[in-house]
């Protein structure tokens, strides 16, 4: 029975550090923008004026992997936001390796997904598309069109996560369901990619993990130390 709830205690702290290149065009972050006056409908969502994945978004897809890899390892899964269920565990003190790993109503998530931004001197450019979408409540009834901004593809970002006391490097704690969840996501990430943002289903938003180094940190002394290094294979 796992009582993910350590945050009292940092025993190991793991830093993945790497790039993502979007190999399709990609258009995250913002839904229908109303800012009066824009030429352009849907837009690229920005900080300080350059596009960005926010972490969020990347996180929302990391779960929604986990989940559909933990299906298929025929481990429970529930609705994220379910508080009857993230009661239940923590009553139990036995929550399952999805909440164990992205937290839940009452528990802190043990991953911190940062936002991508554009790799150092990177330009990024972007261009228009005239879409147009099907309103959901009215089925047939469509909307647009409108024009929506893209960040062109090969686009290298910047890509960085922490995770808590979840022993996936060197290697994998198998014990723990949450190490092997955590090295699918990051495999798929490495060989066919994952899909963000808008459009999906044309095939918009293919990021894939170019490279990436993990380290280890463990608490020694009351500071951090690096107890191990590698590069993501
Ligand atoms: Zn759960």
């Amino acid at each position: 029975m796992p009582d993910y709830k350590d945050f009292n205690l940092i025993n190991m702290l793991t830093s993945i550090d790497g790039i993502i290149i979007n190999e399709t065009p990609l258009r995250v972050g913002v839904g229908r923008e109303l800012s009066f006056g824009s030429p352009v409908d849907i837009v690229v969502y920005r900080v300080k004026g350059k596009p960005c994945i926010p972490g969020s978004s990347l996180k929302g897809v990391f779960r929604s992997l986990a989940e559909a890899i933990a299906r298929s390892k025929n481990i429970n899964v529930h609705e994220p936001w379910d508080d009857e269920i993230a009661k239940k565990e923590e009553e139990q003190k036995d929550f399952c390796p999805i909440c164990g790993i992205f937290g839940n109503t009452r528990l802190a998530s043990h991953v911190k997904v940062y936002d991508s931004m554009p790799k150092d001197g990177e330009s990024v450019k972007v261009f228009y598309k005239y879409g147009v979408a099907i309103d959901r409540n009215f089925g047939s009834v469509k909307l647009g069109p409108f024009l929506e901004e893209f960040v062109e593809p090969g686009v290298e970002w910047t890509f960085r996560i922490d995770i808590l006391n979840i022993e996936v490097f060197p290697e994998p704690k198998l014990e723990d369901l949450r190490t092997t969840l955590i090295k699918d996501i990051l495999n798929i990430m490495r060989s066919f990619g994952i899909q963000v943002g808008a459009r999906k289903s044309t095939g918009a938003g293919l990021i894939r993990l170019k490279e990436a180094r993990w380290k280890v940190y463990c608490l020694k002394n009351g500071k951090f130390e690096t107890s191990s290094e590698g590069d993501l294979v």
